[in-house]
């Protein structure tokens, strides 16, 4: 039995101006277990990033509670890495030096470290790569560097932030195929938002589902796909994955 690395209970959150205050969540409840690979879906502007700074705790709810707890037993805090939208590399570092940034941030520059992002950089074909400008490579490769520089500090939980939606369709099908095989391989618990939801079947062991600005949970759709073990490119073709897709498209669409 896994037990949850994350349990969020009762979020809720409002942005607040002189003029205005936006509710963006409201009673929102779910967990996480150690090695799962959830899904958030929900229509565009409902609440889903505001949701993820809360649980990598750059935003503070203002109703409800988060608790971690940690896999390997300790009460220390997660060590959560955050992936976005954008790759954000830096043009004036080379690749492996934008790899190594978190590490350098974190003092935490040992020579295993170093090891284990020139591993990371090999196994994920970047190798050749380390020494050149994010500018020379291609959307997909500045996105396993990004992905690279979030491994690199070893965190317990993966948060990612539409990841692929800056890349054109067929890059993202096998940059998200690529990634997702990281993450597998990594034996990563991680927390993907996409408004993708072939992206998300493929990819995830459980999709949560929110409603329309102020987000509430919808609905959890646990995925069991017969094509499992190979690629998320495969496991598009399961027989089940039609099934899926309309029972999250007729949730999304009475958000509409
Ligand atoms: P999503 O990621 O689902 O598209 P967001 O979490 O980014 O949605 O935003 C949810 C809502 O909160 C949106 O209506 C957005 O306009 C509003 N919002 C986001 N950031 C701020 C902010 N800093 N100040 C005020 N409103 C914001
Ligand atoms: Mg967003």
């Amino acid at each position: 039995m896994k037990s949850p690395i994350l349990t969020l209970k009762n979020i809720g959150f409002s942005y607040h101006s002189i003029q205005a205050q936006t509710p963006a969540l409201h009673n929102i409840s779910f967990h996480i277990n150690e090695g799962e690979f959830v899904a958030v879906v929900g229509p565009s502007g409902c609440g889903k990033s505001t949701l993820l700074s809360i649980i990598a705790g750059l935003l503070a709810p203002e109703e409800g509670t988060i608790s971690f707890s940690n896999p390997d037993g300790s009460l220390a805090y997660p060590r959560v890495g955050y992936m976005l939208q954008r790759d954000h590399l830096f043009e004036w570092r080379t690749i492996y030096q934008n790899a190594i940034l978190g590490l350098e941030i974190g003092k935490k520059m040992t020579e295993e470290n170093r090891q284990y992002v020139l591993q990371l950089l090999e196994d994920y074909d970047l190798l050749p790569f380390k020494d050149k400008r994010p500018s020379e490579l291609s959307g997909g490769m500045k996105q396993r560097a990004a992905l690279i520089r979030t491994l690199a500090t070893n965190p317990q939980l993966l948060l990612l932030d539409e990841p692929f939606s800056a890349l054109d369709y067929q890059t993202r099908l096998n940059v998200s195929a690529d990634i997702c095989r990281i993450i597998r391989s990594q034996k990563k618990t991680a927390l993907l938002i996409t408004h993708d939801l072939s992206e998300a079947i493929s990819l995830a062991d459980r999709i949560i589902v929110l409603t329309k600005r102020p987000a509430t949970v919808k609905m959890e759709v646990d995925i069991h796909l017969t094509i499992q073990g190979e690629s998320s490119l495969a496991a598009r073709n399961a027989p089940e994955f039609q099934y899926y897709f309309n029972l999250l498209w007729e949730a999304l669409s009475n958000e509409a």
